[in-house]
């Protein structure tokens, strides 16, 4: 019998559940809500979000006297700051991992260390944790090594929350070529759900034939997780929309995994194994919870 085996750890992390369990609350009340870039980068989900008059913006000013909502990315501090000059009703939906990275990084940044920061450049939580350290950063994108002054007299690593954990010890043995090891303190900054869904992939991707990631194409954990699956079985297949699963050819697999980003609601994965079902109905009678 064919067999579809559904990770345990699908459907939103707590830090998008906040988000978006807020954003409805507010948009209940008010009928409209502003938020800077999406709300989370799933497209089902921010459409769902858009038909209850969530607007997306490009510029804080165009949040002029509208309610505002702070992503679970957080917000750098000098954009909150204008921020207040154009609302006064901000409504903070940021991560309680990223706040607490957020507050290592401007502890670090005061007892000045000089500070590495490993992720996306062009990340929003990359970006607002760069603006928290100051002077005092670098950002190494994971794959570069990043050379620096060796005046400096203490440095810290610190990861996007989102990293997978190869790519981070990789770029931290970079960094540590470059720096004496005895004045370097290594932060391990990924959150726990990355790390459990990272595990989860693995092993999901070692065990079935394929595996499908469910997530949208610009999230970070969802990309993360098809490089993880990539490594040890190359039929990792990436999906946003349920209906995506009908152009994979998965006639020839015996098992097949599924997985899903933070961002990815959990009736998008039942969606995702209907569709399986409905397109292979004689071929998968079963779903297996993933234990
Ligand atoms: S993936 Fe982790 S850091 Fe990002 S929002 Fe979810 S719980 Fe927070």
């Amino acid at each position: 019998m064919r067999k579809i085996i559904l990770g345990k750890s699908v459907g939103f992390c707590f830090g998008v559940t906040k988000a978006v369990k807020m954003a409805k609350e507010i948009l209940e009340k008010r009928k409209t809500l502003t938020t800077l870039g999406d709300l989370v980068h799933n497209p089902l989900v921010m459409k769902e979000l858009k038909l209850k008059g969530l607007k997306v913006i490009q510029e804080i000013s165009s949040a002029r006297d509208c309610p505002f909502i702070i992503r679970s990315h957080g917000l750098a501090p000098d954009l909150l700051e204008k921020l207040r000059s154009f609302t006064r009703e901000i409504y903070d939906a940021t991560c309680p991992f990223v706040r607490k990275v957020q507050n290592l990084v401007k502890e670090l940044s005061d007892e000045n260390y000089f500070i590495f920061l490993v992720g996306d450049p062009g990340h929003p939580e990359i970006r607002a944790m760069q603006k928290i350290a100051g002077r005092n950063c670098a950002i190494v994108k994971p794959g570069q090594t990043r050379n620096v002054a060796r005046a400096k007299k203490k440095w810290a690593i610190i990861g996007q929350t989102t990293l997978s954990l190869d790519l981070y010890r990789n770029a931290i043995s970079g960094i540590l070529k470059n720096i004496p090891l005895e004045k370097a303190t290594i932060f391990n900054t990924i959150c726990p759900v990355s790390i459990e869904r990272q595990k989860e992939a693995l092993s999901l991707a070692r065990r079935a034939d394929a595996l499908i990631v469910v997530g949208g194409r610009k999230s970070s954990n969802t990309q993360k997780l098809v490089h993880i699956g990539k490594k040890v079985n190359s039929n990792t297949f990436l999906i946003e929309f349920p209906q995506e699963v009908k152009k994979i050819n998965l006639a020839k697999f015996e098992k097949i995994g599924i997985i899903s980003g933070a961002s990815t609601d959990v009736i998008c994965i039942k969606k995702v194994v209907e569709t399986l079902r409905t397109i292979q109905r004689k071929k998968y009678r079963e779903v297996k919870q993933y234990e």
